[in-house]
């Protein structure tokens, strides 16, 4: 994740107070998949009769987690409130002192639930919402913007931190400036949001819905704008590493201002799939990240978690570019050692053809990371 607000202002509001501090790395655990809702890229292709993770199964993938004592669980599905024992789940990570939050649609959330989150000490719950408004169902088909606005208030009036999950899309980046309103009128202090990713639904969408790398890049100067307005927001992107160089850069009055920011933040911003972040399907299947869903690093049932991780695994970087060790590129988009949808080359090519006015000194600098 990038934390653009981090870069740009120094500062976050609720972000470094997710998860516990002693432990290392995130698993996302996806309990389910399914869902009442057809978003268009979902990332694992969940239905209505997607499968879920047997009851027998979550306690013994559990169990594995807590062997690696990870930072943070993200419980993920498909819908996870929808599992039809989720409290046996909540039960199981609280017994193995495991620190999780929610990841929901936000379309099913009861008080029952908000009783159980308070009961189990789960302190944020991220919403998804692509478009603050009720065109949101025509991307997440099945959506419900009253719906969502109602479970957001419930949960804020219940002090639960909310965060909004937004997909970068060409119609979603064009209400982001609503979106900010959004969060600021409803007490949400966290904005995540996803680069549009070839994997699951999202394969056959992609081509049709992700904006170009230029114009992700002209989004990205645009939030930064937004981002020093709102500073009681925290905005972080997802699924596109070369955004911290990006906003590095975009941000920086100086080259070894630039130096410094890389090399204080690249640890935590470069593609850590199958390193510090690991996904886990409802099958006990281990995939690298959650939208590195091709390739398996092993299953559950029959290794254990330790034997899996141990496993050199090949990823696809993108090895071409001088700031690779930074950054890596997204190993999904990767290919033939490039990451094709990278914004700081988005940025290069903005520049050189005058389309986005930044000081020579970037020009210069972006001209020797790219000649080759
Ligand atoms: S070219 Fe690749 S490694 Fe370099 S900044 Fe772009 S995505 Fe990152
Ligand atoms: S492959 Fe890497 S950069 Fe891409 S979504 Fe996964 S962890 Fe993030």
């Amino acid at each position: 994740m990038i934390p653009i607000s981090e870069i740009v202002n120094g500062e976050v509001t609720i972000s470094r107070s997710i998860g516990t501090r002693h432990g290392k790395g995130i698993v996302v655990l996806n309990i389910s998949q399914k869902c009442a809702l057809r978003c268009v890229y979902c990332y694992s292709s969940s239905t209505i009769t997607g499968l879920e993770m047997s009851l027998e199964n979550v306690s013994k993938v559990i169990k594995e987690i807590s062997k690696i004592n990870p930072r943070l669980v993200i419980l993920s599905g498909g819908e996870p409130l929808l599992y039809p024992t989720i409290e046996y789940v909540f039960q199981m990570l609280n017994d193995n002192n495991i620190k999780f939050v929610i990841s929901s649609s936000g379309m099913f959330i009861s008080d029952r639930h908000v009783d159980m989150l308070k009961k189990y000490d789960v302190d944020y719950i991220g919403i998804s919402l692509d478009i603050p408004s009720r065109y949101d169902s025509k991307i997440r088909v099945g959506s419900n913007f009253d719906k969502i606005v109602e479970s957001i208030r419930m949960l804020v009036n219940n002090k639960i931190n909310v965060g909004i999950r937004m997909t970068l899309t060409w119609t979603s980046m064009y209400t982001i400036e609503d979106m900010f309103k959004l969060c600021s009128k409803y007490g949400i202090h966290r904005l995540c949001i996803y680069h549009l990713a070839p994997s699951g639904r999202g394969v056959d969408t992609y081509s049709k819905l992700k904006p170009s790398r230029e114009i992700e890049t002209l989004f990205l100067n645009y939030l930064m704008k937004l981002v020093k307005y709102y500073k009681n927001i925290d905005v972080l992107t997802v699924t596109e590493p070369s955004d911290f160089l990006t906003i590095a850069l975009l941000s920086s009055n100086s080259k070894r201002e630039f130096e410094d920011t890389i090399g204080r933040f690249y640890r935590r911003c470069r593609c850590s799939a199958g390193r510090s972040i690991i996904s886990i399907y409802p099958d006990c299947t281990v995939y690298p990240c959650q939208f590195n869903n091709s390739k398996s690093l092993g299953n559950l049932i029959y290794e254990s978690i330790e034997d899996i991780l141990s496993k050199r695994y090949e990823h696809s970087y993108c090895t071409r570019c001088r700031l690779y060790e930074y950054c890596r590129g997204c190993s999904i988009r990767v290919v033939e050692r490039f990451d094709k949808d990278c914004t700081l080359y988005g940025l290069y090519t903005l520049a050189v053809s005058a389309r986005l006015n930044i000081d020579d000194w970037k020009i210069k600098l972006l001209e020797e990371i790219f000649s080759t």
